[in-house]
This record gives C-alpha cells, structure tokens and sequence, in this order.
C-alpha cells in the first residue's frame, strides 16, 4: 500500500509502497477514507516534538474496519470509525476515574513509535517502520489497537469524521469537558486554525455571550467570526485585553483558551482572564520552554490553570456525541476543511498550513469518499 513515510528529520515526506502485516491479536486493521494534517505532524518532521524514524506519520484519520484480529470484540468489518490516538487501557486509575485521555499505559508510550503492545506492523522493502501516535494515518490502511477503534455513525462523510480523531476533539473538548464554558460566559481563543475554530464553535454552541478569537490571518478570523466568533481580531491590530475588559464591564474573561503552543499567548490568556476565570492550554508549548505568569496575581485572583490533552475527552462518549451535533445541523465541522489532497501531494499539504492558508488540509483516499 501507499504511504508516506518520514525517513529522517527536517526532510519532505516521501510517498513509497510500504508493507502493513496483518492485525495481531487485539488488532485491527482499517481502510483509511481521510487524514488530516496536523501542526503536530510538522512538529514531529521539525524534531520538535520527538518520535522515531523512519515513520509513517498521520493521527487524525477515519475509515472503515477491513479485517480484525483474534480476540476483538468491540468493532466489525464494515464498521465506521474514527481513530483515536490515546488507546486507552481501560484499568488504570485514569481509565477508571473517568480520564482515559490520561491513560497511565496509552499516554506515556504516544510517542513510542509502537502500538501499545510494542508491536509495529509496517515495514519497507523488508525493514520495520516506526509508527506514530499509535495510528499512522498518512497511508491507505492502518493496523491499529482495537482501543484506538471509535465506532460511530455510518452517515456522516469520513473526511469531517476524520477531523473528530484530533483537531475537533482537542478544540471542543477544551472548551465542554475541562472549561465547562457556561451560557452567557465569555470566552477568548488565541488561534483560529483546526483546534480554535473547534473551541469557538463548542463556545458558540455552549451559549457563551462572547466569543472572541484571535489570529493573525484575515481568512481564519473570517471563518471564525462564520462559525460563531462574535469578534473575531488581529493581534496586531486590536489591544484584546481592551477589547475584553469593555465587553465584560472591566472584569476579563471567564475562560481563555490557549490554542496555539506559544508562552506568551498563555501569559497573555491569563492576562485577559477575570479572577477565579479559566485558562486552559491546549497548544503543546516547545520542550524546554517556561510559562511566567505574575506571582501575587496566581494566589490573589484564584485563577485556575490548566492543560487539556485531546480534549480531556472520553473518545468513546464524546467523539459520536459530536458527530450526532455535526448531522443535527449544530457544529459546522465541514467548514474546518479547507482543502483535499491526494496523499502524493502530502507535502503541499503541509506548505499550505504553514502559509496560513488552512483551517485543516485534508488527504482522502480513492474509493470511502
Ligand atoms: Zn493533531
Ligand atoms: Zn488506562
């Protein structure tokens, strides 16, 4: 099969004919329909985000289960899913409180290279590949944990199902599962790519009063102020902690939501953010780097500080739950794709976003589209 591999750091994606071994026990393999692209990706092509290479990259993607290993009970050839990249164990603490985003076995090994059990199921011209995100969605099928499998609706189009797999999941699950955005709350979102467009809609949806988003690129704060932003601003342009204290009678914002990966913006959200208000960081903020947020404000304002790993979701409940919003009319998810591609044009993909020129790019696949 098709797929693109990264062979070594910092260099274009090479689209190649790759080996996939059939599923192991507790395995599954799927016909991929759609992936898409993901700054995470890029950040793992730079080094900046460290995996192993040579590797099939890609872990926002949907399809339909092909074939299924011993022992799995949960999914069935011809069922509809999305993949999920933290398959989580299910008896862990996490697992059993209710956080299987946090899962004490999935979490730690993302970025393994392997599948859960340490098996990797690619290989090229007789050499194993490494994995990514327990997924590696940038080729026609996967090999996949079975816990990876969300089963959903068969009558949503696979390209937006794809998007619920990362940038949607990460976006809306910010804003429902750990901000709890209320009606008529306010709420900021720095970044209005894949991941805030998702938050301003679940904000919008949620019945926030205000809905500010913040981007630098004139077609992004356009979608934004399209899919529910009720301002949508250039940093540059606009003072947005005025623009908010006017809005809220001087007081900040009840949440801001941090989804680029860039300290100044989090130092910025909690800036903008009232006492007792919510910020919360979804960007993945560079190794190495330190957040400086003001000492006697941290104690005095009681604001509260938090990151969100993939939407602090349970994949299994939330990812059908929004697609079901999605078919109802209520979350416009096919505004976020921009643009499709065939996967041998995977590395103009990635030139796009990096231009600024995406809500998300989109490779789908002949034949599930
Ligand atoms: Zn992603
Ligand atoms: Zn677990």
């Amino acid at each position: 099969m098709k797929a693109a591999v990264l062979f070594a750091q910092n260099q274009p994606l090479d689209v190649v004919d790759v080996d996939l071994a059939p599923p192991g026990p507790g395995e599954v393999r799927v016909r991929l329909a759609a992936t898409g692209i993901c700054a995470s990706d890029w950040h793992t092509i730079t080094g900046a985000i460290p995996s192993p290479t040579p590797a099939v990259l890609g872990h926002e993607g949907a399809g339909v289960i092909d074939a299924v290993g011993a022992g799995v009970g949960s999914v069935t050839p011809g069922d509809h899913v999305v993949l999920s990249w933290v398959p989580s164990c299910g008896h862990c603490r996490y697992c059993q409180d209710g956080r299987p985003n946090l899962c004490s076995v999935a979490a730690p090994a993302l970025l393994a290279g392997t599948l859960v059990t340490g098996a990797r199921r690619l290989s090229y011209q007789g050499d194993p590949l490494y994995h990514y995100s327990f997924l590696s969605t940038f080729a026609e099928e996967v090999v996949v944990d079975e816990a990876s499998c969300v089963r959903i609706r068969s009558d949503v189009p696979l390209p937006v199902a794809a998007l619920v797999g990362c940038a949607v999941m990460t976006g809306y699950g910010a804003v429902v599962n750990r901000a709890k955005v209320e009606p008529g709350s306010s709420v900021v979102i720095f970044g209005a790519g894949g991941v805030g467009l998702s938050a301003v809609m679940a904000a919008a949806l949620s019945g926030a009063r205000y809905v500010v988003a913040v981007d630098p690129v004139p077609a992004k704060r356009h979608l934004a102020a399209e899919v529910g932003a009720t301002h949508a601003v250039d940093p540059g342009e606009t003072d947005v902690g005025a623009l908010v204290r006017s809005l809220t009678g001087g007081d900040g914002a009840d949440t801001a939501i941090e989804a680029v990966g860039r300290t100044e913006l989090v130092e910025q959200a909690f800036a903008v953010t009232r006492r007792a208000g919510t910020i919360v960081c979804v960007g993945v903020l560079p190794a190495g780097t330190s957040v400086a947020l003001p000492g006697p404000d941290l104690v005095r304002h009681e604001k509260i500080v938090t990151g969100s790993l993939y939407g602090s979701s349970r994949p299994r409940t939330d990812m059908p739950r929004i697609l079901d919003l999605y078919a109802d009319g209520r979350l416009p998810l096919d505004r976020l794709v921009t643009r499709r591609y065939d996967l041998d044009d995977i590395n103009t993909g990635f030139k796009d976003m990096l231009a600024g020129h995406l809500a998300r790019g989109v490779v789908t696949f002949g034949g599930l589209t």
